[in-house]
């Protein structure tokens, strides 16, 4: 009986504990992905996360087939169509390498415990984070909810395990099950095509997320500490969609950078990923909910859409802000110095709800991250976990300054002469400073 191996955010072969596991069976293999829109609590994907998906995709189908494996697409609550191919192809084993967000989990768990009771074989692996959210506890027996700490908890635990090596082989069954035809799923977007700026910026698919750490490695990571805040520099990674799909491992990353001289701030970025994961494994409603719940006094103004608007499109006057808000637009993709600097702007200058930002984000990163997004937000927001004080207000023009001496990131994205912010950043960060003495005054 051939072992069903369901793929979710580990887009990749090498080091995919549950591939090897069922390609150890020694029965055909037949690997899954299922997309899910329709259980509850699942967030839909936004549309430039849907294109990344698309050809990672592809790019893991045309691997498989290499190597003389298959890739069977199926689409519906995934708690019902695991069932159903396991049915279809009379598995008798099921892998699949764990998630942590909170419907996630609650739908793999019922779906291990209703196998189980049909008689298969069903295991599931770490893969995904370094160390699972529950294995990091303090040393009363919680969660953490400062970096640092947990950072240090983490590093005095057994070292990350070794990556498992690449297959050369995944044998597939005689006869493919039906599949869905991944051009049906209308994951890229027709009228209008507005991803011709991600096309170019990005190659998805497991070769390129390998070939971008090698490179990394080699030449950027020496001035990584040095250069990593400055965004016209191309100092970092870049592999943020990459361990978002899971297309590259985070032992894989973690074991070819620890032994390099200076790799301990990039590392502990590495560690936020973790941290934010810890957070949400914890707290699953992260992206809706103030975690400091004081926050929740926080006397939002009413909603003013042109405002947002302008965010969005890159139209505020600020440069920074409008330069970092177009490279996102034009590439999925923004720097996280800047990525700080326009959600101080949306959520202290125009004094809109972090969430709205976020909404934004998700639907416009190609590293979208179910942790990570709302984790930052709120770390900006002041209401997150070790969060930034909110009376910490981004000035946009000192941060230019100061990371962008010589304007190069902003005449790249916004090289228009400047126009007249649309706000006064003085006077909104006073109004907003006498917000925040509300959510002070709460009890
Ligand atoms: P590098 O500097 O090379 O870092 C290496 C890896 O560490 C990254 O790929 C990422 O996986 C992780 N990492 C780095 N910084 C952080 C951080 N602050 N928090 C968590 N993990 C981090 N990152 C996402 O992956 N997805 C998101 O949806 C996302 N939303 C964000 C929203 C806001 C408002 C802010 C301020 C930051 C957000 N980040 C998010 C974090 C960070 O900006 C990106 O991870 C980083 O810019 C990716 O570029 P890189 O891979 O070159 O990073």
């Amino acid at each position: 009986s051939p072992s069903l191996v369901w793929f979710r955010d580990d887009l990749r072969l090498a080091d995919n504990p549950a591939l090897r596991a069922a390609i150890d069976r020694g029965e055909p293999v037949i690997a899954l992905y299922v997309l899910d829109e329709e259980s509850p609590g699942i967030r839909p994907l936004g549309g430039a996360a849907r294109w990344w998906l698309h050809h990672s995709l592809a790019s893991l189908d045309e691997r498989l087939r290499e190597r003389g494996g298959a890739l069977v697409l199926r689409r519906g609550a995934a708690g019902h169509v695991v069932r159903e191919a396991v049915a279809d192809v009379g598995a008798g084993a099921v892998f699949w390498n764990r998630r942590y967000g909170g419907a996630e989990r609650e739908i793999d768990s019922s779906l291990k415990s209703a196998l189980r009771a049909e008689g298969l074989e069903v295991a599931s692996f770490a893969a995904s984070l370094l160390h699972e959210p529950r294995t990091v506890t303090t040393g009363s027996g919680t969660h953490y909810s400062v970096f640092t700490p947990f950072w240090r908890a983490c590093l005095a635990l057994p070292a990350p395990r070794a990556p498992l090596p690449e297959p050369r082989t995944v044998d597939g069954p005689d006869h493919v099950p039906a599949s869905d035809a991944l051009d049906d799923w209308d994951l890229l977007p027709t009228r209008p095509d507005w991803a011709g700026g991600l096309r170019d910026t990005w190659e998805p698919g497991e070769p390129a997320a390998r070939r971008r750490l090698t490179e990394f490695l080699a030449h950027d990571l020496p001035s990584y500490d040095r250069a990593r805040d400055e965004p016209a520099a191309g100092a970092t990674s870049l592999l943020s969609p990459r361990l978002r799909w899971g297309e590259i491992s985070p032992f894989t990353v973690w074991h070819e950078a620890v032994g390099v001289d200076g790799a301990g701030g990039f590392l502990s970025e590495l560690g936020w990923r973790e941290f934010a994961w810890h957070t949400l494994y914890h707290s699953p409603d992260l992206a809706t909910r103030n975690l400091r719940r004081e926050f929740d006094a926080f006397p939002w103004p009413p909603l003013d859409p042109a405002h947002l608007e302008a965010w969005q499109h890159g139209e505020t006057g600020v440069p920074l802000v409008d330069a970092g808000m177009r490279e996102l637009w034009h590439t999925g993709y923004m720097h996280n110095r800047v990525r700080m600097v326009v959600a101080s702007f949306l959520v202290k200058n125009l004094l809109i709800d972090w969430r709205l930002g976020e909404e934004w984000f998700w639907d416009t990163l190609v590293d979208a991250d179910e942790a990570n997004n709302p984790f930052n937000w709120q770390w900006v927001a002041g209401s997150g976990a070790d969060a930034a004080p909110y009376f910490r207000v981004f000035n946009p023009e000192l941060q230019a300054k100061k990371f962008d001496p010589q304007g190069l990131y902003i005449s790249q994205w916004a090289s228009e002469a400047p126009t007249e912010p649309i706000v006064d950043l003085g006077e909104t960060r006073k109004a907003a400073l006498a917000a925040y003495d509300e959510v002070k005054r709460a009890p």
